[in-house]
């Protein structure tokens, strides 16, 4: 595995392999949610880049982007044992040279709700870090985690607006072991948040298990239920509850269709996101959902 630290070092490694490249965005502080779209990227590539970014331009200014979490030792270990070829991890510099200003924006509904909302500015940041990557690492695969579902769906609306030649890669939550969500960002959390966080996945879990065990489609039905949820633990602030449209994400009267169920919270200081696919009970779950729909949270 070779480490490489500049955009030119990057491109002349490119230009040596030959046969399908997958590429895997991170911000590094890895884990087995990280490590299973390496896994993933190995198994359907000739060649295999990692990028470890913490990226300055998708945080605001209030967040965390200071004290992200970084253990780039760490991350090297384990993505050489998970089988990557190429760690790209540039300094901000080699991505935002001075005077840059080729910014990569998704408009519309898609990044003015949810994440969007909470958090102005951070899609920009994402789907330009994310073009630039692809420019550089010039993959034909790209593995983006259903943890965060609506970044998977921006960044394939821009594929989509920017004929991109890549291929998007879902890929289902990967979770501990009593359902909280891999997320580098647990590791700010006490141990008494800890136990209250697992409040989001029991909320989707209910969430999932009303729809497409029970049935239900009355999208303020399931929202109550995930409200409800959330509320009974008072470390755990709910941001919002939302039922919305698959790929859109329009909030939903009714389920007719494939849908997910979103929260966000913070617990204590620490922002949590959680979702779950659903479609309801006796529909057709289509051929690209089926292993998001399967991915219980617990
Ligand atoms: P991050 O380092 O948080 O920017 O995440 C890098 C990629 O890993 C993104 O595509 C995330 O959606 C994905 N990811 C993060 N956590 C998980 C998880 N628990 N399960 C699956 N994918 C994840």
């Amino acid at each position: 595995m070779i480490v490489i630290e500049t955009v030119a070092g990057m491109l002349a490694e490119r230009r040596r392999m030959s046969g399908a490249v997958g590429l895997v965005p991170t911000m590094g502080y890895l884990h087995e949610g990280h490590i299973s779209l390496v896994r993933r990227a190995r198994a359907e590539n000739e060649h295999v880049a990692v990028s470890i970014f913490v990226n300055p331009t998708q945080f605001g200014p209030n967040e965390d982007f200071e004290t992200y979490p970084r253990d780039t030792e760490r991350d090297l270990r384990l993505l050489d044992e998970a089988g990557a070829d190429v760690v790209f991890m540039p300094t901000p510099e080699e991505i935002y040279p001075p005077g840059f200003d080729e910014w990569v924006e998704v408009l519309g509904p898609l990044t003015e709700r949810l994440e969007a909302a909470a958090r102005p500015g951070h899609f920009r940041g994402v789907t330009t870090v994310v073009a630039r990557l692809f420019r550089i690492v010039q993959p034909d695969r790209a593995y983006f985690g259903q943890k965060d579902a609506q970044q998977l769906r921006v960044i394939r609306r821009m594929v989509t607006e920017q004929g991109l030649p890549v291929e998007i890669v879902p890929m289902p939550i990967v979770r501990e072991p009593d359902g909280l969500a891999m997320s580098s960002r647990n590791v700010y959390l006490s141990a008494q948040e800890r136990t209250a966080a697992l409040v989001l996945s029991r909320a989707v879990r209910e969430a999932r298990r009303m729809v497409i065990e029970d049935g239900v489609t009355d999208g303020d039905r399931v929202r109550d239920a995930v409200r409800s949820i959330v509320a009974e633990q008072p470390l755990v602030q709910l941001e919002y509850a939302s039922v919305a449209n698959e790929e859109s994400l329009a909030e939903l009267e009714h389920i007719t269709g494939p849908a997910l169920v979103l929260v966000a919270a913070k617990v204590g200081s620490t922002r949590l996101i959680d979702n779950v696919v659903v479609v309801p009970k006796g529909m057709p779950v289509p051929e690209g959902l089926r292993e998001l729909v399967q991915a219980s949270p617990g």
